[in-house]
């Protein structure tokens, strides 16, 4: 057994296997995969092998299309069959609002050339008789997915693996790590049976690996108990049952019918595919538990638990429903096997929190379906530094250390029942909740606010009437709460408005070297004392990594504003260059501040008669003018008794400032603002509307145009690159061109209906970018939307066609900033 390679993978699943395999591709000759048991022995051995392109996701799409694409591959390489059926996926639809989900995933699968049709319930019918059709509305058929053995297409992605050179080896566990400052130290011990037992020998060995990736399975929570870290990946149950032979099916097949495709029938929570003359019926039912929330024991090893019919007794009679022949037929063969999960259901995929060279690949729900295009793109990202696709939905740091054993698996829990629920892009959670709420949370509930869920925080998405149910208002279309939102943000674009912004990630870095270093740091120029800049952080490869506020308090303090969503990632990112780049910029501290700053956001026209109310200064009446105050600055200022630190911006693009406070002091604050802001009519304001006016002002979002796969260039940011000092990332964003560049479009949508940003767009009949972002602008009376399109087509005046609902759409690229594109509003004096 080697004791130094490059690389070591953990765990011998579909995903570890995939992953060796691919660092092995990309380049790396030295490659080791470890695995405690056999290979495929964890949750892989017991799939179903489904292998759905169905997912709502940008980048997750991405990661399905390389994995099916690749699996067919395999054979030529490797000899060895997968048992890849590509029989086709149908997702059918008993409702409308289902049918509005499918046409907005079609939409987001065209982005990434994902085939895909549609078929009228007398279609499949025509072409499927088994299938009862009568009360369904349509569905849509991926003609170029199926089905796979899990165990065959691991055994051959390690048959690929070793003729690439890497090393297997069974029954070692990993047991211990150690970084020694320039590599992994990882201690491994010889497994060996006993008693039918998978037990630890006395024989250990130590491995050193410049690189590890942990794809260890249901195992995740020992890992990040040897790993000193936390991660939400813990296993649920999750059953399918696999019935006696169907004489109707038999005798379908012997005409000489092609097999079934994999049949969705989401309304039923549950999928339906043929084998071997029977059915397989899986579900996701509700009530299934999580398992093994403090790691698997000893005794359990290629197990499942025992079928618990009862579950899912309403899924198994909605499939005698939908194929009525399956109703005589014996059960033949249960599964009930662990299946993890994370809160959101996608995958931890990337660098793990705080460690340098530990990469993580756990908590996987769809791990076949995911396993080759994991690999793919983590080599990528471990190889080259950056992958081709933003892999920041699937990062591990989206979860921050608030995170605990008990939020993750009843999460997990609800994430596993939502599979098949509608999708509704306007759909918040509710396990879990209220976990994280800033001070005045009871009091903007009091008045209406209906919350959303920004990294465990509690943040109004808007205010409604007492009563309002958030849940019956969603929709594909404009929900229950649109009008909310409008009235919102009008009050923003006429009167004023109160964000709570508390949310937002904030770090301090001081110190000596913090000059030298948040100059380098980011592209563009910093602020002078007192002032603040808007500038991006960027990745090795010259792609956005953070977009931050940053406000220079003193010559070498800086606090910077970050997302709310990425705490924890952004921190990692920073805490790790400051600590490569101290030894040559001197002294550096860095401080995550987050929790201790509430953040108000007053906007609008009247947003300086409000604070003028409150504001404590010898002078009242100048201390917020221009002179004295002027835009993009901050200053100390007190507001009643509350010291505040205030920043002249706004994010949606009217005259505003954000009021950072200390957060002991929110309530009295917000207390004081309402009072004041009353007989201006101040409204409070959620999320939603504050997501529209900022598209008004072509205003990018991180997380939607910002991410690691443009430069800021191609998000059409030069004004916010200083071209004329060093900076990482610098060259690499220049070598990038412009491969596709941001745009701002006025929609002509359909009545009832804004875009949600995931929808494709087309010039004539090419396909030339897609939407980022979309919402309703108040000012134009019409959709919105943000986007990136091929270079050429990014003209002012050009107009496209963005797919909604199944139908092409007029819009044309519009200036940038179409509401006050001189900012005469936001630099108002007074
Ligand atoms: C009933 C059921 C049906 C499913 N159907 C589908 C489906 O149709 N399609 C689909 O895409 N997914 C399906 N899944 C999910 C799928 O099985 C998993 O997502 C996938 O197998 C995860 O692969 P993995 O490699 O991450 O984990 P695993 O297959 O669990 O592999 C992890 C491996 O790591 C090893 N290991 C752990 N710790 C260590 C250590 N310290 N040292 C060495 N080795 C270690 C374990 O022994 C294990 O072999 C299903 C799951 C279940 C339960």
């Amino acid at each position: 057994m080697k004791t130094q390679v490059k690389a070591l993978v953990v765990g011998g699943g579909a995903v570890g296997t995939s992953i060796a395999y691919h660092l092995a591709r990309a380049g790396w000759d030295d490659v080791m995969l470890l695995e405690r048991d056999e290979l495929t022995s964890g949750s892989t051995w017991h799939a179903a092998g489904l292998l759905p392109y169905f997912n709502m996701s940008f980048a997750t799409t991405h990661i399905h299309d390389y994995s099916i694409k690749f699996y067919k591959t395999l054979e030529e390489e490797t000899g060895l069959n997968a048992g890849f059926a590509v029989v086709g996926n149908l997702r059918m639809a008993q409702t409308d609002a289902r049918m509005d989900e499918y046409m907005l995933y079609a939409s987001t699968a065209e982005t990434c050339g994902v085939p895909y049709q549609w078929m009228t319930p007398d279609e499949i019918k025509a072409k499927w008789p088994l299938i009862r059709t009568e009360d369904l509305k349509g569905a849509l058929y991926h003609q170029t997915d199926g089905y796979i053995n899990p165990a065959d297409v691991t055994m051959a992605m390690a048959k690929g693996a070793r003729q690439r050179g890497v090393a297997i080896e069974r029954k070692w566990q990993a047991d211990a790590f150690h970084w020694n400052g320039e590599a992994w130290e990882v201690t491994v011990t010889k497994m060996v049976e006993r008693g039918g037992n998978l037990v630890a020998s006395d024989e250990q060995v130590v491995i050193t690996a410049e690189h590890v990736v942990t794809a260890s399975g249901n195992h995740a929570q020992r890992t990040a108990k040897m790993l000193g870290i936390k991660m939400p990946a813990i296993p649920v149950e999750h059953q399918f049952i696999v019935m006696e032979q169907d004489p109707e099916l038999v005798k379908f097949r012997a005409e000489g019918h092609v097999e079934h495709p994999v049949i969705r029938d989401a309304d039923a929570q549950s999928y339906v595919r043929e084998e071997r003359g029977g059915w397989i019926l899986g579900v996701y039912e509700p009530n299934a538990p999580a398992r093994f929330e403090y790691g698997v024991p000893d005794s359990f090893r290629a197990d499942l638990f025992q079928l618990d019919l009862d579950r899912i007794e309403e899924q198994y009679m909605a499939m005698n429903h939908r194929i009525p022949s399956a109703e005589n037929c014996g059960l033949k063969d249960d599964f009930n096997g662990p299946i993890c999960y994370t809160p959101d259901g996608n995958p931890l995929v990337g660098p793990a929190p705080g460690l340098r060279n530990m990469w993580l690949a756990e908590g996987f729900s769809f791990g076949i379906t995911a396993a080759g295009g994991t690999g793919y793109y983590l080599a990528q990202l471990m190889v080259k530094g950056e992958a081709e696709i933003d892999m920041a939905s699937l990062d591990p740091k989206r979860y921050g250390d608030w995170m605990t054993t008990e939020f993750a698996a009843r999460k997990n829990e609800e994430a596993y029942e939502h599979v098949y629920i509608l999708h509704h892009p306007d759909e918040e959670r509710p396990a879990c909740r209220p976990l994280r709420t800033s001070p005045a949370y009871d009091r903007q509930a009091k008045r209406g606010a209906q919350f959303g869920w920004v990294n465990g925080w509690e943040r109004p998405n808007y205010y409604a009437p007492m009563g309002f149910s958030d849940h019956d208002a969603r929709s594909f279309r404009r929900g229950g709460w649109w009008q909310y939102a409008v009235e919102e943000a009008k009050a923003i674009r006429e009167g004023v408005g109160l964000i709570d912004a508390t949310a937002f990630t904030k770090h301090l870095v001081k110190g000596p070297g913090a000059t030298a270093f948040v100059d380098w740091f980011t592209c563009n120029k910093l602020p002078s004392v007192g002032r603040i800049n808007l500038t991006y952080a960027l990745t090795g490869a010259g792609t956005t990594r953070t977009e931050y506020t940053i406000v220079r308090l003193a010559e070498h303090e800086y606090y910077l504003v970050s997302a709310g969503a990425w705490t924890a990632y952004d921190s990692d990112y920073l805490r790790k260059a400051i600590e490569d780049k101290a030894p040559e910029f001197g002294y550096i501290e860095c401080h995550d501040v987050t929790t201790q700053w509430g953040v108000f956001a007053i906007a609008g026209p009247k947003s300086r008669n409000v604070l003028r109310e409150v504001v404590k200064d010898a002078e009242p009446d100048t201390v917020l003018g221009n002179k004295r105050f002027p835009w993009l600055s901050m200053r100390n200022i007190e507001l009643g008794m509350v010291p505040v630190r205030a920043i002249r911006v706004a994010y949606t693009g009217e005259l505003g400032w954000e009021l950072h406070h200390p957060i002991e002091m929110q309530n009295h604050l917000f207390d004081l603002l309402m009072a004041a802001g009353e007989p201006h009519g101040m409204k409070l304001v959620g999320a939603r509307a504050q997501n529209w006016l900022r598209q008004e002002k072509s205003y990018r979002a991180f997380g939607t145009e910002l991410g690691r796969d443009a430069t800021p260039l191609e998000a059409d940011l030069p004004r916010f690159v200083d071209l004329g000092k060093e900076f990482h990332g610098k060259q690499a964003m220049a070598d990038h061109g412009i491969r596709a560049k941001c745009v701002t479009l006025l929609i002509d949508g359909p009545p009832d209906a804004d875009p949600w940003g995931r929808e494709v767009l087309y010039h004539g009949d090419t396909r030339v970018g897609r939407l980022t972002s979309g919402g309703y602008s108040v000012a134009f009376g019409k959709s919105i939307g943000m986007g990136y399109v091929k270079p050429e087509t990014a003209v002012v005046g050009t107009r496209l066609k963005v797919k909604m609902f199944d139908q092409l759409w007029d819009a044309e690229i519009v200036e940038d900033s179409p509401y006050d594109p001189k900012n005469t509003t936001i630099r108002v004096d007074g």
